[in-house]
């Protein structure tokens, strides 16, 4: 979701992921909130796992 991060989240559901991806970019990154770029990014980037 970030360039040259290779933070990946795992999450049941796309609300899961897009609050772990919030969670992580904030840690990680210092991103207090995640802009629309970066939602649809994180979106775009799930892959199911079942
Ligand atoms: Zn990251």
């Amino acid at each position: 979701m970030v360039p040259g991060c290779e933070g990946r989240v795992n999450a049941e559901t796309k609300k899961e992921v897009l609050q772990a991806a919030a969670a992580h970019a904030a840690d990680a990154h210092g991103m207090t909130e995640l802009s629309d770029e970066v939602v649809e990014k994180v979106k775009a980037s799930i892959v199911p796992t079942s």
